[in-house]
């Protein structure tokens, strides 16, 4: 069996360790060739000790990096570009994860994609380079994976909807004034993932789940209205599939980004591995269903309402939630600011060319200043 080369970029994130354990795992098949990190450089080195790839990364180094690494921001899409590398994983965070997908999928790999937010910024050039390229995108993102998983080999056409399961976040039972003022710390507490601190954030204000409605969208070539979400507390149930027979099928097991990673390595295949845990569904019981409140996750409700806009919509409310929280997580505004500052952004900057890739960053960036400009009246 020939092994598989692997790049994983955002390799000392929590997607990109739980990648290195996956492989780890499984070295008859995969071979990490190539690392990337943003500024992380004593994990990095940690890890290139222990992987030995071929190339080493460090878009963002502050000082202590490796003479023999590669830097700066193309350090991604040179990793990601490397005749030895068969699948690239991104699960570097935010829209600096777009130019190694696109590069990914230009030169014909395996795109196993965490990053939702390059999706969502450039959801129409990363088809077109899929399919230009000749690269193929296998989602990471659990929900994703399970709908992948549900429609299996059957037609699009036989799909009536897909369902994507929210857990609700932290704030699913608070009112709406202490959501407001809610706390940096408040916001962390993720009831059911551990997770990088951006996407915290973006599933206590749901707008995690609008970028998913945005990337299933993409992925899965649905129009909007086919697209539903279900709060689901427990995080047991991964999303469902609804067939025009009106069949229903879902992807179940305990939350674990484990095994939506290695089904992205092993897609359409399923490999044994040892780690998994045994399915109990006594233990997973009750299973409870409510629909999203979107007077209390004002965020949720934009961030679809810009999918469907479509145009630079999407790119606008991805890079408006990505400059809001940045400014939650330093301090400089309230939680209640967050969906202030996306529907502020998505009311000023709108009809702006989005054909192509230039034209998505410059309304990246508009999105980014304005947000900027409004927390400092
Ligand atoms: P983390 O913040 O834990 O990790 C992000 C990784 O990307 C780190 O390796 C970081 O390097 C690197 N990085 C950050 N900024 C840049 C940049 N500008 N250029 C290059 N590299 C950069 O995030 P997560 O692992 O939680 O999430 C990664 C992606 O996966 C996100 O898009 C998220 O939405 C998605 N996702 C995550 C899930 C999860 O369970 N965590 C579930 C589903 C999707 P450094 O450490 O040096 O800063
Ligand atoms: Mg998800």
């Amino acid at each position: 069996m020939k092994q598989q080369g692997v790049a994983v970029l955002g390799s000392t994130g929590s997607i990109g360790t739980a990648t290195l354990r996956v492989i780890a795992r499984h070295q008859a098949r995969f071979r990490i060739t190539a690392l990337t990190a943003s500024s992380n450089a004593t994990l990095l080195r940690e890890q290139a000790a222990s992987v030995r790839p071929e190339y080493v990364g460090i878009a963002n180094p502050n000082g202590d990096s490796d003479p023999a690494w590669g830097t700066g921001t193309d350090c991604l899409i040179a990793a990601a570009m490397r005749a030895d590398v068969d699948i690239v994983v991104n699960a570097v965070v935010g829209t600096a994860g777009l130019p190694a997908t696109l590069a990914a999928l230009h030169a014909g790999k395996r795109v196993a994609l965490a990053n939702k937010e390059s999706l969502v910024m450039g959801g129409d050039a990363v088809l077109r380079a899929c399919a230009e390229g000749g690269g193929e995108i296998v989602p990471v993102d659990s929900e994703h994976s399970a709908i992948l998983q549900c429609i299996g080999t059957r037609p699009l056409g036989e799909v009536r909807r897909i369902i994507l399961t929210a857990s609700g976040g932290p704030f699913r039972e608070w009112d709406a004034s202490r959501i407001a003022s809610a706390t940096i710390e408040d916001a962390l507490n993720h009831p059911t993932w551990r997770m990088g601190r951006k996407i915290s954030i973006d599933s206590a204000t749901l707008v995690n789940k609008a970028l998913e409605v945005i990337e299933a969208h993409y992925l899965f070539g649905l129009p909007y209205d086919r697209v539903d979400v279900v709060v689901h507390p427990q995080s047991i149930v991964h999303s469902f599939v609804e067939f025009i027979d009106g069949s229903v099928l879902a992807q179940v097991g305990f939350p674990d980004m484990e095994l939506p990673i290695l089904y992205a390595l092993t897609h359409p295949h399923r490999i044994d591995d040892i780690a998994a845990r045994a399915f109990d569904p006594s233990s997973a019981s009750p299973l409870t269903f409510e629909p999203v409140d979107p007077e209390r996750f004002p965020s949720f409700a934009l961030g679809v309402a810009a999918g469907v806009r479509d145009g630079s919509a999407p790119a606008v409310f991805n890079a408006a939630n990505e400059a809001a929280v940045k400014l939650f997580l330093s301090g400089r505004i309230g939680f209640g600011d967050i969906a202030r500052a996306i529907a502020s952004a998505l009311a000023a900057i709108d009809g702006l060319p989005s054909v192509s890739v230039a034209d998505l960053s410059a309304a990246d960036l508009a999105a980014r200043n304005h947000v900027i400009g409004w927390s400092r009246p």
